[in-house]
């Protein structure tokens, strides 16, 4: 079978805040998010019966409250959201979740890891920056200048782009099947983005909303941080490729980000090249220790704003993780505190 490529069928986009209809019962949503390099999520209503499934619900933030009361004013045919759905924490995602489930008096349906997380988060956030987090960053290589800016910053940017995670959920797991709109849509849990993030995928209608772990034109962020320093993310992301390849090529992904695609097959080898070919540029720099904040110019070759500066970080860490998960790096930790990797066959080399 030929190929397919890449594609956008659709021709069109949702104009900001407003809706766009995809098929009958299917409705894409678009809500601004105040983020360079993000700008814009993707969220989806699917007619269910009496009422309408939601799927993310875009940050909290005033503007986008008053979004949604005119598109449930004049979208929903009059009836109510009944069942909210959240793909994982991320405060794009799930940022007004809470507000959602009191307007309607519904619950908020998730995964058990995204829940906990989100929740978690939530409830964490503290006026000081705790020791643990400039450990973590000590540890990747931040100049005691990049240390002062962590220290300043409040510990609760989660928190104040939320509304109050809900206390309790109802919880859905990979494999499960839902039913919405009398059709079967299967919860496909993907990981490395998020610890449980979930896409929904109805075969009936060839349609798999992909939140964040499938996207177009852009990788999904894989990053290390603070509350899990040894994780290795990137090796859940990579396996969670082979789950979604099963599912069929001519399917049309409905991303939370940029626009409605088919030919998700070549994004995720797209995905697993870029992967592999930035871990092999990372490995051959490792031919002496290096930290961190060391591998950056290795794996960005552009100028990095500071808080890109962290999410580079954090996917660099990614990829070091992957390797010494691998047994091709080794960790050494520095009287400094300050984590580098060498490549496990250099230092056999010096040995021998
Ligand atoms: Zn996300």
């Amino acid at each position: 079978m030929k190929k397919q490529e890449i594609e956008y069928p659709l021709g069109t986009r949702p104009a900001d805040g407003e809706v766009l209809k995809i098929r009958e019962g299917l409705l894409w949503v678009r809500m601004p998010i105040p983020i360079k390099g993000l700008e814009f999520i993707n969220l989806y209503l699917i007619e269910d019966g009496d009422g309408w499934t939601m799927v993310d619900t875009g940050l909290n933030t005033g503007v986008i409250r008053d979004l949604w009361e005119h598109i449930f004013e004049t979208h929903l045919k009059g009836k109510p959201v009944t069942r909210l759905i959240c793909t994982h924490f991320h405060p794009d995602h799930m940022g007004l979740a809470g507000w959602i489930a009191d307007r309607w008096n519904i619950p908020l349906t998730m995964t058990f890891g995204e829940w906990t997380f989100g929740r978690m988060l939530y409830l964490e956030g503290a006026k000081e920056t705790p020791q643990f987090v400039i450990d973590f960053y000590t540890s990747v290589g931040f100049t005691e200048d990049m240390l002062d800016r962590v220290r300043s910053r409040n510990f609760n940017n989660f928190r104040k782009a939320m509304w109050e995670v809900p206390m309790g959920f109802n919880r859905i797991a990979d494999g499960q099947i839902l039913s919405i709109g009398q059709k079967d849509w299967q919860v496909v849990v993907g990981r490395g983005h998020a610890p449980e993030h979930a896409c929904l995928y109805c075969a009936e209608e060839g349609i798999l909303i992909s939140g964040d772990q499938i996207l177009p034109r852009i990788t999904p962020h894989i990053g290390v941080y603070p509350s899990e320093p040894f994780a290795n993310p990137l090796k859940e992301f990579i396996q969670s490729i082979d789950t979604f390849m099963k599912i069929p090529a001519d399917t049309m992904v409905l991303p939370a980000h940029n626009d409605v695609f088919t030919g998700f097959h070549n994004q995720l080898e797209f995905y697993q090249n870029h992967h592999q070919e930035r871990l092999d540029q990372l490995l051959a720099a490792c031919d002496r220790p290096m930290s961190a904040l060391d591998l950056l110019p290795v794996l960005f070759n552009r100028e990095l704003s500071v808080p890109d500066k962290g999410l580079a970080i954090a996917e660099g860490l990614a990829h070091c993780h992957y390797l010494v998960g691998e047994g091709e790096l080794e960790r050494q930790i520095g009287a400094d505190g300050i984590w580098r990797f060498e490549r496990t066959k250099s230092i056999k080399a010096a040995v021998a």
